[in-house]
């Protein structure tokens, strides 16, 4: 029998919180493998590390200070390795005598020092195993990953074929987890939209859809088993083609009389919250609704892709507040730093969500080689192709191109936080 290692490496970065972040395409490939006959183990660097969760089960996770890599070095932030010890890695696969192939997973492209320092020790304590990288940044910045990780496979993109997205019963390894209060679900892939600053596509082009009664089946599975009662949507999209996918998988979690809280990280299209799906949600016990603004400028909204304008907002927030959500449970992403959104208009977008009687959630840009905003700005010559992932960092990368950034963003994070509490 073959002995794998999936391998969930640390996150470097100047803040992380756990949002239920799980490796789930590690967990995939494991299930896969399993399936095959091997015998499959994990070494999650993020495992035990939430601390001081919220009621949501949401938290903080544990870090440690560590120095910043040298092109980091004038960010004047600290800069931490979140997960367990190197020390604990160390005893952690030093338990295992032999094991046959390892796969280690990665996440954003500026995160690379985590992968990167995950297969040094894995070389050096099985010198002769093949170790597969694969992920967002092993897909996002391939050649990167193929020059400077040591490992000795690079995948880009989907590792699995999509049916085992779709295969009733086949579910990510999730037993191999040691935290499973809060578990990831996923009843959709791709995105119909394309907006300028997005990923998305390069992770499966095309919208796709399982069965409801499916994913239904897996959540009652993960309840029985797990005893879990709390989920957190992956979709880029849910809410599409709502009439046949997340509208029917709602009623049947309210025909079954389940109790279970659902969460939605990704941020929701507005103009798909209709009073149906409103009422659908508070049945269900969504909580802290995320919905996707990025700005209130309606040039901007339509250049970047067109996937939401002020009034499908207006509306989705009105049928959300006539269902019984309240402020505090509204949150509508805001976007700050991305070159063509003037910092003076973030204010006036917070202003227009306090308008609305909702939070502003502000997410920092975050640059996504690929993407049409990386082409326009290395077509400009504003940045160069291939420079360091690390500058994709969503705390810096706008720094870089607006040098006052970091003074304004500060003072946008404290009118913001005003707002919100008003
Ligand atoms: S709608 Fe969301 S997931 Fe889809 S392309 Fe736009 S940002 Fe990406």
């Amino acid at each position: 029998m073959k002995n794998v290692l999936l391998v969930n490496p640390w996150i470097y970065d100047f803040s992380a919180y756990d949002f239920g972040i799980r490796p789930v395409g590690l967990l995939r490939i494991g299930e896969f493998l399993r399936r095959k006959g091997a015998k499959v183990n994990l070494v999650d660097c993020m495992e035990g590390c939430s601390r001081h969760k919220d009621e949501d089960g949401f938290s903080k996770i544990k870090k440690e200070k560590i120095e910043k890599p040298e092109i980091l070095k004038n960010i004047e932030r600290p800069y931490f390795r979140y997960g367990i010890s190197i020390q604990i890695f160390l005893e952690k696969i030093s338990a295992f005598s032999e094991i046959d192939e390892i796969y280690v997973t990665s996440g954003m492209t500026y995160w690379y020092p985590g992968a990167h320092l995950a297969i040094r020790l894995l070389k050096e304590r099985f010198n002769k195993t093949p170790i597969t990288l694969g992920g967002i940044y092993a897909t996002i910045c391939h050649k990167h990953a193929c020059s400077t990780s040591n490992a000795d496979i690079v995948w880009k993109g989907s590792f699995l074929d999509k049916e085992c997205f779709y295969q009733s019963g086949f579910y990510p390894a999730y037993d191999l987890l040691v935290d499973k209060d809060i578990l990831p679900i996923q009843l959709t892939t791709g995105c119909p939209f394309r907006c300028t600053y997005c990923a998305s596509r390069m992770f499966g082009a095309k919208f796709e859809m399982k069965d409801p009664v499916n994913l239904f089946e897996e959540v009652m599975y993960y309840n029985r088993v797990f005893g879990t009662k709390s989920f957190v949507f992956y979709d880029d999209a849910l809410l599409y083609r709502s009439a046949e996918g997340i509208k029917r998988f709602l009623r049947i979690v309210i025909a079954s009389g389940m109790q279970f809280t659902f969460h939605t990280p990704n941020g929701l299209h507005a103009r798909f919250i209709d009073e149906e799906l409103a009422e659908l949600f508070k049945k269900t016990n969504f909580r802290d609704l995320r919905i996707s603004l990025e700005t209130s400028d309606e040039g901007v909204q339509q250049f970047t892709g067109g996937k939401v304008n002020n009034n499908d907002l207006k509306l989705a927030l009105r049928n959300l507040k006539e269902s019984g959500f309240t402020k505090k449970d509204l949150g509508v992403y805001i976007l700050m730093g991305a070159s063509y959104i003037d910092m003076e208009n973030t204010m006036d977008d917070i202003i227009f969500i306090n308008s609305l009687s909702a939070k502003a959630i502000l997410a920092s840009y975050s640059l996504i080689p690929g993407t049409l905003d990386y082409k326009v700005l290395v077509k400009n010559k504003i940045i160069k192709d291939g420079i360091d992932p690390l500058w994709h960092n969503k705390t810096i990368f706008s720094e870089l191109l607006m040098p006052a950034y970091i003074r304004k963003a500060r003072e946008i994070r404290r009118f913001t936080s005003n707002l919100n509490n008003s």
